[in-house]
């Protein structure tokens, strides 16, 4: 038994020493290839994608009966309704923005001021204006340094959040890898992205508005079939890669369902849409090092350029983008 007993503990001895190696070749010896990488430039932190803001959410999922509830049970103390030698005159519908608690347990904090209220479940004081810190119900904030993101750009298609903060570390750490003489420059800094930036997209996914269906896509109001025939289109002609007309007729053949080519392909247009921004929003958690490549596809007999940005690991595409001409910047569309 003790020899069993020795022999354990030597092999934790081992692997202790197994960490402490390879940590110490992570830390200090480099890989060979990460001599000559450039990926650290600050002329690439424009790709690089910022991890997600703080969110502050004013609406907690407990509310002023639990709290009554544990205060009896942590300390034994029962919390009253207040005591009022005058008459309230507190508006009835008015609740603590906080916990909820009702009239009973709300008084005025600053007496004959009366503008603002104490709760006297949850300590919070607030004004009894609507227009209060908790009417917004979140707020976004930097993850490096918790100040609150200030909306800067209003692009089509999302709000461009930025910490302004100029002490925030995550911006600091970041000047210190730009070049000397850059700094020296008007404007310079703009060539580089420096601070903490979030982008706060404001598409819909989950509405989808027939107005803004491209020509022949089909709703997913179904009328003459359902969504199984659908399935069964997509899948006969994307896994399978069956043709439209041969799709056609392997639901004829097969499940004596008689559609239309054209329908096929418009059921594959709307699955694209539908699916487009999933595939496009979707955190493939990419790692530090990505990979981009040009490519071109012809879409109807004219040439179009295809790019992609892909994880170098994982393998995962993470942007793309079409255009029928090379001079557009790929960094801005993705
Ligand atoms: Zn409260
Ligand atoms: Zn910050």
């Amino acid at each position: 038994m003790d020899i069993i007993l020795y022999l354990l503990h030597i092999i934790q001895q081992l692997y202790q020493q197994n960490c402490f190696l390879f940590k110490f070749i992570c830390k200090y010896i480099p890989l060979k290839q990460w001599a000559f990488d450039d990926s650290h430039s600050p002329k690439y932190q424009k790709f690089e994608i910022d991890e997600l803001p703080r969110m502050d959410n004013f609406k907690q999922d407990w509310d002023w009966k639990d709290l009554l509830s544990y205060y009896k049970q942590r300390y034994g103390k029962e919390i009253k309704p207040i005591f009022r030698r005058v008459e309230c005159d507190i508006p009835e519908a008015c609740t603590c923005p906080a916990c909820n608690a009702p009239v009973l347990y709300l008084s005025w904090n600053d007496g004959k001021k009366k503008s603002q209220i104490r709760c006297k479940v949850c300590q919070t004081h607030f004004s009894p204006t609507k227009d209060n810190r908790f009417s917004k119900t979140t707020k976004l904030r930097c993850p490096h340094c918790s100040h609150i993101l200030v909306p800067k750009k209003d692009r089509k298609h999302f709000i461009l959040h930025k910490c302004v903060n100029d002490k925030c570390p995550y911006y600091l750490h970041n000047l210190k890898k730009v070049d000397k003489k850059d700094l020296k420059e008007d404007y310079c800094k703009n060539k580089y992205k420096l601070h903490y930036i979030y982008r706060e997209f404001q598409i819909d996914f989950f509405k989808m508005d027939l107005n803004t269906l491209p020509k022949n896509a089909s709703s997913l109001k179904f009328r003459k079939f359902d969504a199984n025939v659908m399935s069964l289109c997509l899948t006969l002609h994307i896994n399978l890669g069956l043709s439209l007309r041969k799709t056609r007729q392997a639901l004829n053949d097969l499940y004596n369902i008689s559609i239309s080519h054209q329908q096929i392909a418009n059921y594959c247009k709307t699955a694209a849409i539908c699916i487009k921004p999933f595939v496009d929003n979707y955190d493939y958690k990419p790692g530090t090092v990505q990979t981009a490549d040009e490519t071109y596809i012809k879409i109807r007999g004219v040439k179009a350029y295809l790019w992609f940005i892909m994880d170098a690991v994982s393998r995962s595409i993470l942007g793309y983008q079409v255009s029928d001409n090379r001079g557009v910047v790929l960094a801005s569309l993705l």
